[in-house]
This record gives structure tokens, sequence and C-alpha cells, in this order.
């Protein structure tokens, strides 16, 4: 049964979204609770990064509700006002400040759009030289703080992004495909990287990697066609006779 609205910190009814008369979303309803990890999996096409699209404002949907937080209505707010509400969108590139060292981009991140050019310029107080390590610490970074971004691995860039959207305190982190294009070991990390930011956040994760999926250890929505075809565990809806039936019939 659906919770109440003002229960979801992310409550999602109803959404549809057209393309030139294609049906991106077609009435999509989901419901994240405050402090849960969702994954959602569904093949290409099938709406998932167009529904993060629609929360985060990026698209306006066509019809339906989308909540956060009890009862602020995103429909009617811009990019930037979601993004303030708390609501933090992890892309499927990475983009860090390529020049600068992993401590100078969690301290850029810190600073947001309050200082930017002068956090470089000033020490670190006390307070964000220790959420600086403890970030460094969630993303498995600690040592690379003083290496250039640009000498990552594809992987830990993808962590530093995830920190740098952490340092703004986000309530809900929307994360598309972090595993793309990572080394096996750096997949597992990041399942368990994401577990640990669970800790304290909704995470909602787009993924493709069932093995990803899997190490998660959450409740799974499959996406299809824009709406939800199935939802459970893992073994749940890899069992489900619908789930099996778009994957295999591709
Ligand atoms: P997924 O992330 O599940 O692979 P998407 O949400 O990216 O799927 O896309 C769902 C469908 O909507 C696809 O057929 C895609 O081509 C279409 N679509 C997404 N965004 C746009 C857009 N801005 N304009 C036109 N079609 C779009
Ligand atoms: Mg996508």
């Amino acid at each position: 049964m659906a919770p109440k609205e003002t229960d979801a910190l992310l409550y999602i009814d109803g959404v549809s979204v057209s393309f030139d008369g294609f049906k991106a979303l077609n009435e999509l309803s989901l419901f994240i609770d405050k402090g849960e990890m969702r994954a959602i999996i569904g093949p290409n096409g099938a709406g998932k990064t167009t529904m993060m699209d629609v929360v985060t404002g990026k698209t306006r949907p066509d019809f339906g509700t989308i909540l956060f937080d009890g009862d602020i209505d995103l429909t009617k707010l811009d990019e930037a006002a979601i993004a303030e509400l708390g609501i933090g969108r992890k892309f499927q590139k990475p983009t860090v400040f390529e020049q600068q060292t992993v401590w100078d981009n969690l301290e850029l991140a810190l600073a947001g759009r309050r200082d930017p050019l002068s956090a470089l310029f000033q020490p670190d107080g006390p307070k964000e030289h220790a959420r600086i390590e403890e970030l460094l610490g969630i993303i498995r970074l600690e040592s690379q703080a003083r290496e250039k971004a640009a000498n990552l691995s594809h992987g830990q860039k993808q962590w530093l992004e995830i920190g740098m959207l952490l340092a703004q305190e986000p309530k809900l982190l929307l994360v598309d495909e972090p595993a793309a294009g990572m080394t096996d070991a750096e997949t597992e990390a990041t399942a368990d990287l994401l577990k640990d930011i669970a800790q304290e956040k909704s995470v909602v994760v787009v993924e493709h990697d069932m093995a990803f999926v899997r190490a998660l250890d959450v409740k799974v929505t499959v996406l299809n066609e824009g709406s939800v075809l199935s939802e459970g565990s893992i073994d749940h809806v890899s069992g489900d006779p619908k789930v099996i039936e778009v994957y295999l019939g591709r």
C-alpha cells in the first residue's frame, strides 16, 4: 500500500511525460521513504533518467504529483530551487575540477555558491577541515587528498563527485548509473560507499549492473515503458515473470 503523502520523502504519483507524443513516463508512481535507499533498474529507454529529470526540475511533467518532504510541490519549482531544498543529483559523467586537488574540490563544494573563489585562498577553519577529512573517508580517497583530480581513475572521480554532492548536505541523493565504466573492484567499493551514505541520507540509484544492485541489498523498482513493472527484493523482481519477459524478450 502506498504511504500517506506526508510519510514519504519523495512522493511521485501518476506522473506522465511525453516527447512528441512518445510517453517517456506513463503514470509513474513511486514513493521513497526518509532514510531509504532504492535501486531502480529497467531496460534502456524505460524512463529512468527522465524520472530523475522530473524530480530535479529539468523536465516538467505533463500530469501528476511530485512532492518532497511531505508537502513541497516540486513541479512548481525550478532546478536551482529544487537543489536548494536538498536534492542532489549525480550525472553519469563526472564533472570534477581536473586541475584542482581532491581536497580543493571538496573544499570548493563545501563553500558552494557562497564563496567558491576565496575558499581556495583562505586557510580552512577547523570545522571545514574536519568535514573534508570525514568526506574523504566516506569516498575512500584519504590517500589521494593531495592528488590532482585529473590523476584519479574514472571510478575515483565518480567518488569524488559523490563527495562533492555530500558536501552540500542533501537530504536526497539521486545517482544515475554510478558503476558504468568501473572495474569490478570499483563497482564493489561503490556499492559499499553508497550503503554507508544511505545510513544518513535517502538515496535513489539507477543502475544496470545486476551484481551491483544485488550488493546494495535494498528494495528494487523495475521500470518499463515509463511505469513501474515490478517492485520488491532483488530476488522477487528477478523471479517475476513480467520482468523476465521484458529482459529476455529483447
Ligand atoms: P533510461 O534512462 O531508462 O534509459 P530515458 O529516461 O533516458 O530512459 O528515456 C526514456 C525515453 O524518452 C527514451 O525513448 C528517450 O529517447 C526519450 N527521451 C528522453 N529524454 C528526451 C528528450 N529530451 N526529448 C525527446 N525524447 C526523450
Ligand atoms: Mg538513463
